[in-house]
């Protein structure tokens, strides 16, 4: 008898825990994933360990995806996306996949390619070392898509796993049941409006009326230029290790100020949730900072933590010695004429508004539904629930949800949803055998 296969939508960690899970059973997966590696948001984040293990996760992704690499009946598809699904007793999936000029399977991560490569950012290497492939081509730095004058990673690739000529595909496949597992999307803070700033502070000084100004005016997305970064962008920042420096200028930062819940649990938004993950999340990136640089001060605004999960309200109890924990959320924030971001909040001890000045600030912006769930829940004919996520079971024909695509949670939590899930599809398989 052929094998049953299951399409994942989603390559994050939920989505390789789903094919590493079903893979076990014997089950054959497709795994579907729009970027051009597997990994999702998690995998840019950096560990968090200082003297011991402070159950970041981050490890976590790492292990997945290794595990994902010795699976024996998985399929990738990356930078792939599903463009039609119709019901045809399983699920009949069509897909389109981008030129795939490195071919996942064939790809065995030895960096030759990068070696010879004599254009910068034409070949970009995957977010880890378990990244397969391990690299991907853009073709827009490529010397080959400019003028046709260089081959060279082709040639010296040793498992021939480039193809300068690969072409777009479409393609259909034949699941017998599926699984979305596209996590979420990070809250954009440009979204959320601040009250606007007054043109002078009120030492008379004028306050920079537009550029690390948030909400009305513009946030930085690329945070390059701004002393103002998400949390997911201080990730990927003190990935690999590092002091943590100023954006606008290298300086270093002294005074760290992290904001929680922009974009969870906002009634103008309309966002009523928690993100879960994100307290833990600031708290031990804040921990990590001062491990790496002791002499800088931190400051947390925050509605109130949520401590859940094993050793966390240890862990917070020792955070509230080494930083400061403030329980506001700043109204205004701005730069001032010193290229500092000014916050301003009201002390609730001394019954007053505070301006107060830092080298940095950091975003913890909440999880939101992932951009494409609503255009997906239309291919799938299946109703979201009213915050926007899937719902788990949504139709109890083959169909399911796991990880943050159902809601916040955070990477253990995800791949605990995903086994869950795993035990779901396999008992759904076997109805369908009889
Ligand atoms: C600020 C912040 C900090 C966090 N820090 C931590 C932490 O320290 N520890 C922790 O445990 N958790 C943390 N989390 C939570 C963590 O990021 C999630 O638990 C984890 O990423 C969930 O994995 P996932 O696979 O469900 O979703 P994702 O990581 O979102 O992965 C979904 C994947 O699906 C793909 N995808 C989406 N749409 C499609 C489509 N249409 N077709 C194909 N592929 C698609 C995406 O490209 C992505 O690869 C944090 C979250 C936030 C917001
Ligand atoms: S040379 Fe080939 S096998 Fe080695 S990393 Fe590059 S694409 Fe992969
Ligand atoms: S063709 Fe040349 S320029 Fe383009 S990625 Fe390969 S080695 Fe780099």
């Amino acid at each position: 008898m052929s094998r049953q296969r299951v399409l994942v939508i989603g390559g994050g960690v939920a989505g390789m825990a789903l094919a590493v899970g079903l893979d076990r059973h014997d089950v054959a997966v497709d795994l579907v994933e729009k970027e051009p590696f597997l990994g999702g948001h998690a995998v840019g984040y950096t560990c968090k360990a200082t003297e011991a293990c402070v159950n970041c996760g981050a490890c976590l992704v790492e292990t997945k995806l290794a595990e994902t690499n010795a699976c024996r009946h998985l399929q990738r598809f990356s930078a792939t996306r599903v463009t039609g699904i119709h019901r045809n007793g399983g699920y009949g999936v069509q897909l389109h996949q981008g030129p795939r000029f490195v071919d996942d399977d064939r790809c065995n991560g030895c960096g030759v390619c990068l070696t010879v490569c004599p254009q910068r950012a034409a070949l970009r290497g995957g977010p880890s070392a378990h990244s397969r492939p391990f690299v991907t081509l853009i073709p827009a730095n490529c010397r080959y898509f400019q003028d046709g004058s260089c081959r060279r990673c082709q040639e010296a690739c040793p498992t021939h796993a480039i193809d300068l000529e690969a072409r777009p595909v479409t393609m259909t496949r034949q699941a017998a049941a599926m699984v979305v597992a596209a996590g979420f999307e990070p809250f954009d803070p440009s979204a959320k409006s601040f009250a606007p700033p007054p043109k002078a502070d009120r030492q008379g000084q004028s306050l920079a009326p537009t550029g690390n100004v948030l909400g009305a005016w513009t946030y930085p997305r690329s945070g390059v230029e701004t002393n103002v970064l998400t949390h997911l962008e201080l990730e990927s920042r003190l990935r690999g290790g590092g002091l943590l420096t100023r954006p606008a200028d290298g300086a270093p930062v002294r005074k760290l100020a992290f904001i929680q819940c922009v974009g969870s649990r906002d009634a103008a938004l309309g966002h009523l949730w928690c993100s879960k993950a994100c307290c833990g999340a600031a708290l031990r990136m804040a921990n990590l900072v001062l491990h790496r640089q002791p002499e800088m001060a931190v400051t947390v605004f925050y509605i109130d933590i949520q401590t859940t999960g094993k050793g966390s309200q240890a862990f917070y109890d020792q955070a509230r010695q080494r930083m400061r924990l403030v329980r506001a959320i700043p109204a205004d924030v701005r730069a001032t004429g010193a290229d500092k971001v000014r916050l301003t909040y009201f002390d609730k001890p001394s019954d007053q508004s505070i301006d107060e000045d830092f080298d940095l600030l950091v975003l913890t912006v909440g999880m939101i539904p992932a951009r494409d769930a609503r255009q997906l829940s239309e291919l799938l004919h299946t109703p979201l629930d009213p915050t926007g996520f899937f719902l788990r079971e949504p139709t109890g024909n083959g169909l399911f949800s796991a990880g943050a695509a159902r809601g916040p949670m955070g990477i253990a939590e995800a791949i605990g949803d995903a086994d869950r899930t795993v035990q779901a599809v396999l008992r759904y398989l076997q109805d369908q055998r009889g």
